[in-house]
């Protein structure tokens, strides 16, 4: 039984699913282990109806799976608060979207914290994580910081002011050491471009080691660094060394870590101060068990920052948990424009998005363009 008075008799009526193409403004180019990203970023979209009312988000169920949850009782999908009960979590989005609507609340106000729950707006810090490889092309790390100062401008202009840039370029697709000083030289070009002000992560996707890492700090203090992500595949005693090295140092960025293939340990180790920032993905993780994992990182001061990239609806969702956790920093913002898919409550300014009052997730689907589409590429299960 939910907190939001579900009638007795509501049962889940149809489930539907397809595949909405979608584009980035601009490709995105490699990180360290992976080549291009490019730009066509598909939203997988699961539409739910219960007592009439739908529901939208993304999600990875197929239609066997749906197919077996037709006929459910509504209020059997979610616990007292309001979170999905387990069983439903790989459908969750459209489920918490479907709840908000019936609320009539945001998502977002249906976890907050007491001060959420008050009408005074919700706004989230994000940050641009467009800051890619683009530059591989170019033989001189000049022109790279260049090309790399043009794209943060570009984030600029789009209302950001915090941006993370992938580094690493030594780990596979340049030498070593010319990798390594071209890294250094981008996060400098891109402190100069955004100023004083801005935060600055870097996110090495496991391509550095302990001694590239405390190379790539030492040479970019000046910078600031906010936050150091998958420096290399998380390991106690190599980021207890870091750490004591960067105590010595002066420096204090934060460890971040969790996105990928995370060590089991990895929960514990941040609990016991080896890493700073916990990352586990919007949706591989998932939105309720973020909810969970957030209030119990909050107790021991651990931060929370769900990792979401080239999945569109992360960009939207990830900022609801914000107002349920208190050491939540930051939404990851990889813009991508789908046909189909009204995104108009959202919008960055500077270096904020501004969490929209309207029930659910916010977000606005066309009815016809997304039947044309399950036509073509999805599946529909019920009436
Ligand atoms: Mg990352």
């Amino acid at each position: 039984m939910s907190k939001i008075d579900i009638p007795k008799q509501w049962r889940v009526e149809r489930i539907e699913w397809a595949m909405l193409p979608g584009r980035r403004p601009r490709e995105a180019g490699c990180n360290a282990r992976l080549g291009v990203h490019g730009q066509n970023v598909a939203a997988r979209i699961g539409r739910v109806t219960i007592g009439g009312v739908s529901g939208f988000g993304w999600t990875r169920v197929g239609r066997e799976q749906a197919e077996a949850w037709i006929g459910r009782s509504a209020n059997e999908l979610f616990d007292e608060e309001g979170k999905v009960q387990r069983e439903f979590r790989g459908f969750e989005y459209p489920l918490l979207d479907w709840l908000g609507r019936v609320a009539g609340k945001p998502v977002f106000r249906l976890f907050g914290s007491a001060d959420a729950s008050s009408q005074s707006p919700v706004d989230v810090p994000c940050y641009d994580t467009t800051l890619y490889f683009d530059d591989l092309h170019l033989s001189d790390t000049g022109a790279a910081v260049d090309l790399l100062k043009r794209e943060a401008a570009e984030g600029l202009a789009l209302g950001h002011r915090h941006f993370k840039i992938k580094v690493g370029r030594g780990a596979r697709w340049m030498e070593h050491a010319d990798g390594l000083a071209r890294d250094i030289a981008i996060i400098h070009g891109v402190r100069e471009t955004i100023g004083a002000n801005g935060r600055i992560m870097i996110d090495a996707n496991n391509g550095y080691t302990l001694n590239g890492t405390k190379e790539v700090l030492a040479a970019t203090a000046g910078a600031r660094l906010y936050w150091l992500e998958e420096a290399f595949h998380e390991d106690k005693i190599l980021y207890e060394d870091l750490r004591q090295w960067m105590a010595k140092e002066g420096l204090n960025a934060l460890i971040a870590d969790g996105e990928g293939q995370a060590s089991p340990s990895l929960v514990e180790w941040a609990e016991q101060g080896v890493i700073d920032v916990v990352q586990y993905d919007i949706f591989g993780y998932g939105f309720c068990a973020w909810i969970e994992l957030g209030r119990k990182l909050d107790a021991s001061h651990v931060k929370s920052a769900p990792h979401s990239y080239g999945n569109v609806f992360g960009n939207y969702a990830s900022g609801h948990l914000a107002a349920a956790i208190a050491g939540y920093q930051f939404e990851e913002w990889d813009p991508v424009a789908v046909e189909g898919l009204d995104d108009s409550a959202y919008a960055v300014r500077d270096g904020i998005v501004r969490l929209p009052e309207t029930p659910g997730f916010g977000l606005q689907l066309d009815d016809g363009y997304f039947a044309r589409k399950r036509e073509e590429t999805g599946w529909l299960v019920g009436k």
